[in-house]
């Protein structure tokens, strides 16, 4: 699950980090009572979205050479003219794709001075199994560029869950940042308020970007996105409260009501899987064969019927869904479990696009004969290369 920025910062703030003053509003009027608040004389109005890039960002009602969705205002005429511009506009980011996104909440922050940009930011480490730290000096801009062009400037610090940050990581860390004077005692209790926050709070990413030395050489947190491990949100009542559903994908809201393992993607195969080892695989053989799954979708090991046709209803709902597959080893899962969920899915919804099936295991037979009995437009498929082919061939026949 992710967050706003502001309502990161305002975890972070709780936590003892060092952020800006800042308000979060809803409308004009507001932004305006923010900006008296504040006092100035330099306020930011930044778009609340949860995606990043937004300094760069374009507004889609206001052409290309407009400002980005996040800026800089020196009179609180300019932070309202602003705030209007921006609320209700579409934002598109390079991470919000080419629909972006509309911004409804703005963050009126106390302006920086700004002397440096730096990144720092908390992941999980999988090839360590261990919570790290990655730093750089090349903050304010995409860390991935960074990694790419010059990765020597990034250094990635795991932590001991034992000790958890010792002075000599966080000596590290200051040095790779070329910290001094201050803000380099400022940064050793950063990096223990962060991995506090971090695992205190079952963060899966806690990114700082940019984190600044300011003018008068403090270090400050800029920017800062969070995400938390969905696992643990039964643990943090309080965390779930600040979930925006406005932001998240429908379909995936829909899914996680019932369970399913469903990330929306950008392709025209809707997949119907169990295990997400197979998924993987599915999703791998439609690329192989020339097309994009549309979904990640794992019904998981003991589906009943109900998840089942709820799943076949989110996948047909997806207009850019030009055929579907349907790819079920039955283990525990029973394929007739899968047939009855599909079959009664279609009677409720139709079925407008190509559907392939495959099933293998237990119950198969039953299953099969479900589907066959059932009236419905199935092409059948032996295993998973034929299954792959055939979905892939009817959706380019249909174009
Ligand atoms: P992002 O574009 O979504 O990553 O949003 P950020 O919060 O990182 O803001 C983008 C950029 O705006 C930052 O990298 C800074 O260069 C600039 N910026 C943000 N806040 C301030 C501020 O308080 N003072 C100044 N001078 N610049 C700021
Ligand atoms: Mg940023």
């Amino acid at each position: 699950m992710n967050i706003h920025e502001y309502q990161a910062k305002g975890l972070l703030k709780e936590f003892g980090a060092p952020v800006s003053r800042g308000i979060a509003v809803f409308s004009a009027d507001e932004a305006e009572k923010a900006a008296r608040e504040l006092g100035g004389p330099l306020w930011v109005v930044k778009s609340q979205i949860h995606a990043g890039g937004r300094g760069k960002g374009r507004f889609k009602e206001l052409g290309e050479d407009s400002a980005g969705g996040v800026r800089l205002s020196r009179s609180v005429e300019e932070v309202v003219a602003n705030a209007r511009e921006m609320l209700g506009a579409t934002l598109v980011t390079k991470q919000t794709g080419q629909a972006g996104k509309q911004v409804n909440r703005l963050y009126i922050e106390d302006g920086s001075d700004i002397d440096r940009e730096l990144y720092l930011s908390l992941l999980v480490d999988r090839t360590v199994g261990r919570v790290a730290f990655v730093a750089s000096t090349e903050g304010g801009m995409d860390i991935e560029t960074v990694a790419a062009e010059t990765p020597e400037k990034i250094l990635t610090l795991p932590i001991d869950p034992d000790g958890g940050v010792t002075e000599a990581d966080a000596g590290r860390l200051a040095e790779s940042l070329k910290l001094s004077g201050p803000a380099r005692d400022e940064m050793t209790e950063l990096a223990g308020t962060l991995y506090k926050a971090f695992t205190e709070k079952d963060m899966s990413l806690l990114e700082i970007n940019p984190l600044i030395v300011t003018d008068d050489g403090h270090i400050r947190v800029l920017d800062a996105k969070v995400s938390f491990d969905n696992n643990a949100l039964f643990r943090h009542p309080e965390i779930v409260e600040l979930r925006d559903e406005t932001e998240e994908d429908e379909k995936e809201i829909e899914a996680s009501k019932y369970d399913l393992a469903y990330i929306a993607l950008d392709g025209t195969i809707g997949c119907m899987v169990n295990g997400a080892g197979l998924a993987m695989a599915t999703m791998d053989i439609i690329k192989l064969y020339g097309e994009e799954p549309a979904n990640f979708l794992d019904v998981g090991g003991g589906a009943s019927k109900e998840k089942v046709t709820a799943a076949f209803k989110i996948i047909t709902a997806d207009p850019s869904v030009k055929g579907i597959l349907v790819n079920i080893f039955g283990g525990i899962m029973r394929c007739d479990t899968i047939a009855e969920g599909v079959v009664a899915a279609v009677r409720e919804v139709g079925l407008k696009v190509p559907l392939v099936v495959r099933l293998e295991g237990t119950k198969v037979a039953e299953g099969k004969k479900i589907l066959n009995e059932s009236g419905l437009d199935v092409t059948s498929a032996d295993d998973l290369d034929d299954a792959a082919q055939k979905i892939v061939n009817a959706v380019k026949g249909a174009r």
